[in-house]
């Protein structure tokens, strides 16, 4: 038998999966999973670049096409070095960001 520390709560989402939090951070670690994308270039990010974009709306890379490097390193949880990758990705499509510095 499993006995649960006691210093956590144990939490039900509402997709019905069991977790244990101590903080009072919502996320289930199981759903938070299943979101990961498997294919696609938000798949090639770190979870804090990709929920930066998501956060401001940018789940293709028409939308990602349509922001300057600067302003999507400013995206907060965007590092630099997520930039070659979604560069990359933007290039095999033929886009590129706007105002591309060359
Ligand atoms: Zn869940």
């Amino acid at each position: 038998m499993i006995m649960a520390p006691s210093n956590k709560n144990l939490r039900t989402c509402s997709n019905g999966h069991q977790y244990y939090k101590s903080s009072d951070c919502p996320t289930c670690p199981v759903c938070e999973q299943e979101r990961k994308p498997q294919s696609g270039f938000l798949s090639l990010l770190s979870a804090p670049a990709r929920r930066a974009l998501e956060n401001n709306g940018i789940t293709n890379l028409e939308q990602l096409s349509g922001f300057s490097e600067r302003e999507i390193l400013k995206l907060h949880g965007m590092g630099p070095a997520s930039l070659p990758k979604l560069r990359e990705v933007l290039k095999e499509k033929g886009l590129s960001f706007k105002n591309r510095a060359e």
